[in-house]
């Protein structure tokens, strides 16, 4: 069973190629990083503009990768939530076009769902149930996949996403734009207890988040430093901002394995792309035994493999999706 994939919630046009839910026989990838860079964040307007260019090539480019042609594919699976509503449109329009045209099957995919799929892509044996971790640029889930299409909600972030806070910082630190990989990097070269920005751990037994005070914390060490004309060192307050967030996200993880007896732990989303998160998630969890598994960095961040790998478990519990199928930007998990 061939299954296309479409991807177009954000900046990245995407569409992929999968044999059954796990085998990538194509995964293409245009980012519009560079496009968006000088605005210090997404245009949703270029980003719509930019998606209608690119994705009629980029299909063509992930069939012709995989070798087959459309009349090989079986169905195809399309982000249809959450994310910008033009740019999702795009997307969805040309998988219903493709669906209506080839008499195929048409299955929507909730792109923060299929987040967690990317983690079936690499490692074959993997299966629910599951704690997983999601932390992208515009949320953060502590979730239980008891099975597949089955979630319970252990946490959310109250305020800031997690890939937010570190794109937020990494503008206050004049590091542009995405801020993730750039702290990532530099912050293997600081101290992380330079600085003690606080840990939002919230009521005691709660797996919810909060990294709005950390942002704000980074922002305010910033406007004083600068007002007694003073030099920060801005790889120590990159490691200090990074220990601050990847410990609280550790320690809740590890908390939801505990309260959900569960043997494996998953990360999803592009921050789990995170160097310093994925150690120190390895480390402590090793000593209690679980197991980690996270994708790797391409596929952490978005990409329409994670995609159509989602809508073929869905397919094959026999979910279709209407040609009627509408874009829902604050789609919830
Ligand atoms: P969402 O999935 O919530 O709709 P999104 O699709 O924009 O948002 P993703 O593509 O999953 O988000 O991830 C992008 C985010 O991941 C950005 O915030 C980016 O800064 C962050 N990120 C990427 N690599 C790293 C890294 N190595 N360390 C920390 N954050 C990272
Ligand atoms: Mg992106
Ligand atoms: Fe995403």
């Amino acid at each position: 069973h061939l299954t296309l994939g479409i991807e177009t919630s954000c900046d990245e046009t995407s569409a992929a190629v999968l044999d059954g839910g796990k085998k990538i026989l194509s995964n293409v990838i245009s980012s519009q990083v560079e496009l968006h860079k000088k605005y210090g964040g997404v245009v949703p307007e270029i980003a719509s503009r930019k998606h209608i260019e690119n994705i009629i090539p980029i299909i063509q480019e992930a069939l012709d990768t995989a070798g087959v042609t459309l009349n090989d594919i079986n169905s195809i699976g399309v982000t249809y939530g959450p994310g910008l509503v033009g740019a999702l449109l795009v997307g969805l329009s040309t998988a219903k076009a493709v669906a209506y045209g080839r008499n195929i099957p048409l299955i929507g995919v909730n792109h923060i769902e299929g987040h967690i799929y990317a983690n079936f892509l690499e490692d074959p044996e993997l299966a629910p149930p599951f704690v997983c971790l999601i932390v992208s640029g515009g949320h953060t889930h502590l979730v239980y996949m008891k099975d597949y299409g089955e979630y319970e909600i252990l946490g959310i972030t109250r305020d800031d996403a997690a890939g937010e806070a570190f794109d937020k910082t990494a503008r206050v630190l004049g590091l542009g734009y995405p801020g993730g990989p750039v702290i990532d990097k530099l912050a293997a070269e600081g101290n992380p207890e330079a600085y003690a920005f606080p840990r939002a751990y919230l009521e005691p037994d709660s797996l919810d988040f909060s990294f709005s005070g950390v942002k704000t914390a980074v922002l305010n060490l910033i406007n004083s430093m600068k007002q007694k004309g003073r030099e920060v060192n801005t790889a120590d307050v990159a490691a200090s901002f990074q220990e601050a967030v990847v410990e609280v996200l550790v320690e809740k993880t590890l908390r939801a394995a505990e309260r959900k007896n569960a043997g494996t732990i998953v990360l999803a989303g592009g921050v789990a792309a995170n160097s310093r998160l994925r150690g120190l998630l390895m480390e402590r969890a090793d000593r209690m035994d679980l197991k980690v598994r996270y994708p790797s960095p391409v596929l952490c961040t978005d990409n329409a493999a994670m995609i159509a790998s989602c809508a073929y478990f869905h397919y094959v519990k026999g979910e279709r999706s209407a040609l009627s199928l509408n874009a829902v930007a604050n789609l919830g998990l």
